[in-house]
């Protein structure tokens, strides 16, 4: 019962309607997940972007610098064979031609690494001289005379400039060739060759920053790679550019290869950091997404909850009430408002002293209470007088216990209230038809005990009567001593009070009254249930034995009412022994004080014994097994027993018959 009395407010005034709450959720979730997969498009996108004008800006740088290497390639030659144009010039006019040829050469060899022999051919084709003095593989077998040679040899002796062969391929790389033909006076004077190697070529005009971005190769039309230019280990992007180099002409490309950049470290860690929020992102909306589900599962499952407890708590005719710990109501249920007549609102917030608490019992209550909050309700609930709205009473038994919350802290009470106006009304019924039935029952053992208390007045009466004639015959016949009349008159008088005390026991013993405690003497008590009994148990043959040891017998009790139930007991067992043989028929009364708190009373007869069925029933109400039998008799018995705080209980008789016990608490000194 102890759910929050808040959760409980918002539940009812916020209606958060089931339908409108998990609709919500879902159009939620499904909001977030179209967000979250745009926002991935846009990502995506984003990057495809960047990357292709990336990629584009790469084009376009790479296209710009293979046009200035291209460019470079060709001031490079086209320089070489300008100097070499004026060299071949200075050699007609010089005389020593021989040493400014060397000194010429030298220069040339020193400044461009590219170019690896420089030779000077007379007019027939014959060599002049060559710088360096080495001898290196050229076209054809041994260079000299090659077909290509003499090709390019007559060509620019034809066109009077430089010109070029195309390439070929010898033990340490491609290379190529450059004429440049003297013309002495007009006339042809033989030709100055340069033969250039493509690999130093390249190593020579590619500079550093070039060679670190693209890979550069010469390719020739076949596309086999004369020269090459390239990092190890790189690999290359789709990103190229392919030229043609002129001179030397004959289908010789430059081609540039981009290499993958490594990328920046800044551009990776941010790549990273995007892709990983990117995935946390998703991982969020994932675990969201659980969460979601879950707490709806859970709020499902509370609703279900809280309806079983609404249905439960709404069933409940027994009134609950919450306060928190100053006291303040904080939850009825509507068993408590139809009890006091008071709406929820009203209560709501109340506190003490409460609308509802009796003018009369204020005490009461507020001591209640106080006991309450302080921590000392009582186990057994709180009997109180409380007031409706329309101000009529009613008596409520109240239980209080500590409400404690879902952290485990005490936040207030909860109580019980249970209207005990109707069960206190039928308990006094009961007592009262009780009461009636004790007084029913006592004056049916009167009816039954009237005819030998007739009997036995009889004997007094008769006595008073003789006496009195006795003493008339007396007077009359004048002759008497006062002594005499005296005597007769003491005698009288003692019949008298005889029958006077007859007639009062039977007078207590009938007359209606409330128990009433008082101290009394359970020997006298004995006796004048005997005193009662004798003429009964004479007329049925039965002996009755007193076993008193010095028990003093004092207590507390109402004196009609134990002899009621001494009576009972003794006239069943006199009843009970009709059928045994006269000798047995001995009635024994026992007083014993088994300890200090108790004294018992043993009724102990030799009649035939209880059999189990008997045994069970024994204190049903009207069970009996004899044909005039009203069956009352040992119920009320034991209730008067109870009613003193002692017990009446049946053991057998090892001599066969029934010893009723009767123990009952003793005056504590
Ligand atoms: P009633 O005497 O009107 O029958 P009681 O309540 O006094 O009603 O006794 C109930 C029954 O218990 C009796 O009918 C009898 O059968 C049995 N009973 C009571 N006392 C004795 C006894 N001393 N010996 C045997 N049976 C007994
Ligand atoms: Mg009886």
């Amino acid at each position: 019962m102890a759910f929050s009395a808040i959760a409980k407010t918002k539940l009812r005034n916020g209606a958060p309607d089931r339908h409108v709450s998990s609709r919500w959720s879902s159009w939620y979730l499904i909001a977030l997940k179209a967000a979250m997969g745009l926002l991935l498009i846009l990502l995506v996108a984003l990057f495809w972007v960047l990357f292709e004008s990336e990629v584009e800006e790469q084009r376009t740088t790479l296209i710009a610098d293979v046009l200035w290497l291209e460019q470079g390639i060709n001031f490079h030659l086209e320089g070489n064979a300008e100097f070499l144009e004026q060299l071949s010039g200075e050699l007609a006019q010089e005389k020593d031609s021989r040493s400014l040829f060397r000194q010429r050469a030298g220069y040339l060899l020193r400044n461009n690494p590219d170019v690896l022999q420089i030779m000077w051919l007379g007019p027939s084709g014959s060599v002049v001289d060559f710088e360096p003095a080495v001898k290196l593989p050229r076209l054809g077998v041994d260079g000299i005379g090659g077909e290509r040679h003499a090709l390019a040899l007559e060509m620019s002796r034809k066109l009077g400039k430089p010109t070029y062969t195309d390439a070929y391929s010898t033990a340490s790389g491609w290379q190529f060739e450059m004429y440049v033909p003297v013309f002495v006076d007009g006339k042809y004077d033989g030709s100055l060759v340069v033969v250039y190697s493509f690999n130093s070529l390249l190593k020579h005009l590619v500079p550093w920053w070039f060679a670190e971005k693209y890979q550069v190769r010469i390719v020739d039309e076949d596309g086999s790679v004369l020269a090459s230019k390239m990092r190890a280990g790189s690999a290359t992007t789709p990103i190229n550019y392919a030229i043609p180099v002129d001179p030397p002409g004959y289908g010789i490309v430059l081609r540039v290869d981009a290499y993958r950049a490594s990328g920046s470290f800044v551009e990776v860690l941010l790549t990273t950091l995007v892709i990983a929020l990117a995935v946390a992102v998703l991982l969020s909306l994932w675990v969201m997404r659980r969460h979601i589900q879950r707490r709806l599962a859970a709020e499902q499952a509370y609703r279900a909850e809280y309806a079983f407890r609404k249905a439960m708590e709404d069933s409940l005719t027994v009134g609950m009430r919450a306060r928190d710990r100053v006291g303040r109501i904080t939850y009825v249920n509507p068993a408590f408002c139809h009890m006091v007549g008071f709406s929820e609102d009203e209560l709501i917030g109340a506190s003490p002293p409460m609308p509802f608490w009796a003018p009369e019992d204020q005490e009461k209550s507020r001591a209640i209470n106080e006991a309450v909050i302080s921590g000392h309700a009582p186990r057994e609930g709180a009997e109180v007088r409380l007031m409706r709205k329309d101000g009529k009473r009613f008596d409520a038994l109240v239980y209080e216990a500590p409400l404690i919350d879902a952290d485990g802290l005490h936040t207030g009470w909860m109580a019980s209230i249970v209207d005990v106006t109707e069960r206190k009304r039928a308990e006094e019924l009961a007592r009262q038809q009780q009461e009636k039935l004790q007084f029913t029952s006592r004056l049916v053992t009167m009816g039954e005990l009237a005819s030998t208390l007739a009997h036995e007045l009889n004997q007094p009466l008769a006595a008073i009567t003789s006496y009195t004639a006795g003493c008339l015959n007396k007077i009359e016949s004048g002759v008497f001593s006062p002594e005499e009349l005296k005597a007769a008159l003491e005698k009288l008088g003692v019949q008298a009070q005889r029958a006077g005390k007859i007639i009062r026991r039977v007078h207590d013993f009938v007359r209606k009254s409330e128990p009433k405690l008082a101290p009394c003497n359970l020997v006298e008590v004995i006796e004048d249930s005997i005193g009662l009994i004798e003429s009964a148990a004479r007329l049925a043959g039965v002996r009755i034995v007193r076993e008193f040891p010095s028990v003093s017998g004092e207590l507390m009790g109402d004196r009609v009412m134990l002899e009621q139930v001494l009576l009972n007991v003794m006239r069943n067992a006199i009843e009970a022994m009709g059928g045994v043989p006269s000798e047995r028929r001995c009635l024994t009364l026992q007083l014993a004080q088994p300890d200090d708190q108790q004294v018992q009373i043993r009724v102990v007869d030799r009649g035939p014994g209880m059999p189990p069925e008997v045994l069970e029933n024994l204190f049903t109400p009207f069970f009996t097994t004899k044909p005039h039998g009203m069956g009352m008799g040992l119920n009320i018995c034991r209730s008067i027993i109870e009613f003193h705080r002692g017990r009446l209980w049946v053991e057998e008789n090892p001599e066969s018959g029934t010893v009723v016990v009767i123990s009952l608490p003793v005056i504590q000194s």
